[in-house]
């Protein structure tokens, strides 16, 4: 049966004359109806910053604030199992995932809950003994939230944690493919205690997402998603000289060194390229493998690649769902043909699942690609893999460099100072040695180049959330030159 839900404004269920439909990858069926009007959104600015300038919220010590968020994720840890299937029915994830990721939120929210009563400036030296000098970090204000489709919780919680820590009131916008769980995180938002108008959630396409980011009342704007939209917000943002932080898509390189654990790298290998069937932004989608080892650990890589299971995203034993959507799945196509026509070759999968069709595209093994393939190049956003080979360190840092990416890299050895050396010569924001698509509340995490700027997680994603404030005070009722800069 087709649910309807209205937008999350000011603690109300707020419901919109435009809609659109919300369906499920596994089934196609059209499964919910949710607003898609962009004259809600400057209801949803209204409401927060209302509630930033003149509600409870401005006031509230931050202890209170804290406790408000610790509830919040309680009651998504009593809701986790509920919000893991729908998360699941409207991306396709499988639940194995959705489950662990929806457990997880309440450790964002306790974590910069801790932070919240701990924001504090600093007492400056003075350049004169009649001058006390001191700063305050203050809420920055409204925040348009913006989130994408592939892990639209956690990517929500990951920028709410600090803003609420900070003080801050929001509208959200989540993806127009899975706009469903925002609004069930508002609706428990106002359970927890949230006065009105601290988080507002507003659904809808393009059309919404633009008229949030050309928004003059936003204080911010942080934003998940790929890299064309960034430029529109972007792009919009500076019309009102709104800043912004941008977490974008990547092109992540994976490195297998001849002295690796080759059965720990081809798990790490499937891990960041067939976990969420490669519909992760951090996805190593480029693997360079050093050319002594290579054909073994090719191997071992297709063997398990044509033995992922396939199949319902909601059952426990599936290990790929479908992709998100019927043109992200012709997309992908595209760029394989693409790359055919260049000269890759495809080692295992490339087309649709025989059996099950739809949106379920096989594993897919490229090898006989350089990095000028176009596919080596962009983002694919699905379960495509494209090894190459090299000879020495120098080269494959070099080739792993040569992107116009630089979210994150993986690194093979059992080399401690190779490990150290090519940690410190990867441009990208995150590093994993030995290891792949590990992700923490504690542990900054962004891009470099295209892959954009500015950090969730760890204790600097609240800077992006406050402003710092100084204030001199005169302290011996000393006179002075009113014509110089004192
Ligand atoms: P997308 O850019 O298509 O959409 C992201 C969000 O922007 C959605 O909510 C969408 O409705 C909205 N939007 C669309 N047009 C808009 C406009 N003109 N103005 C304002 N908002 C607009 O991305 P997607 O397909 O939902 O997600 C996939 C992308 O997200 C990939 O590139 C992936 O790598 C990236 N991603 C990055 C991270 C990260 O933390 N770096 C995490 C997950 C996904």
């Amino acid at each position: 049966m087709t649910e309807t839900f209205a937008n999350f404004i000011d603690n109300r269920d707020v419901p919109a004359e435009q809609t659109m439909d919300t369906s499920d990858p596994f089934t196609g069926e059209v499964w919910a109806i949710v607003p898609d009007d962009p004259g809600a959104v400057d209801l949803a600015v209204n409401a927060a910053r209302s509630a930033f300038d003149t509600g409870p919220w401005k006031t509230m010590p931050a202890k209170e604030r804290a406790k408000l968020m610790v509830k919040l994720g309680e009651l998504l840890s009593r809701d986790a199992a509920e919000l893991a299937v729908i998360e699941s029915r409207d991306n396709g994830k499988i639940i194995r995932e959705t489950s662990a990721q929806t457990a997880g939120l309440a450790n964002y929210l306790d974590y910069f809950a801790g932070y919240a009563d701990k924001i504090q400036g600093t007492q400056i030296p003075s350049p004169a003994p009649n001058f006390l000098i001191y700063t305050e970090r203050k809420p920055r204000g409204v925040v348009g939230a913006i989130v994408p489709w592939n892990s639209p919780l956690s990517l929500l919680v990951w920028k709410l944690g600090p803003l609420l820590a900070a003080g801050c009131t929001a509208v959200v916008k989540p993806s127009d493919i899975t706009p469903v769980t925002a609004l069930l995180l508002g609706q428990r938002a106002r359970e927890a205690g949230f006065p009105p108008g601290v988080i507002n959630v507003v659904t809808g396409g393009a059309e919404v997402g633009a008229a949030l980011t050309a928004h003059p009342g936003l204080d911010l704007i942080t934003f998940t998603g790929g890299g064309v939209t960034a430029r529109h917000v972007a792009a919009a943002a500076a019309k009102n000289l709104t800043p912004t932080v941008l977490e974008l898509g990547g092109k992540s390189p994976q490195i297998v060194f001849e002295d690796a654990d080759v059965e720990a790298a081809t798990n790490g290998l499937l891990a960041g390229i067939f976990a969420a069937g490669g519909q992760t932004c951090v996805a190593g989608s480029r693997a360079y493998l050093h050319e002594s080892i290579a054909d073994e650990v090719l191997g071992r890589v297709t063997q398990r690649a044509e033995t992922i299971v396939l199949g319902d995203p909601g059952k426990m034993e599936t290990e790929m769902g479908p992709v998100a959507s019927d043109a992200q799945r012709d997309r992908i196509l595209g760029m394989l043909e693409r790359a055919s026509n260049e000269g890759a070759n495809v080692v295992t999968g490339g087309v649709v699942d025989p059996k099950l069709g739809g949106r379920f595209l096989r594993p897919t093994v490229l090898n006989n690609v350089t990095n000028q393939t176009s596919i080596v190049r962009q983002e694919v956003f699905g379960p495509v893999l494209a090894c190459m080979t090299f000879s020495n360190e120098e080269e494959v840092l070099a080739l792993a460099n040569d992107s116009d990416f630089g979210l994150a890299a993986g690194v093979w050895t059992n080399d401690i100072r190779r490990a150290h050396r090519c940690s410190r010569d990867l441009d990208v924001g995150t590093v994993w040695i030995n290891t792949y698509r590990n992700v923490s509340f504690a542990a900054p995490f962004g891009g470099t180049k295209q892959s954009g700027y500015g950090r969730d997680n760890g204790l600097e994603a609240i800077d992006a959330f406050l402003n710092t404030k100084t204030t001199w005070i005169e302290t011996e009722g000393a006179t002075r030159d009113p014509f110089v800069l004192g």
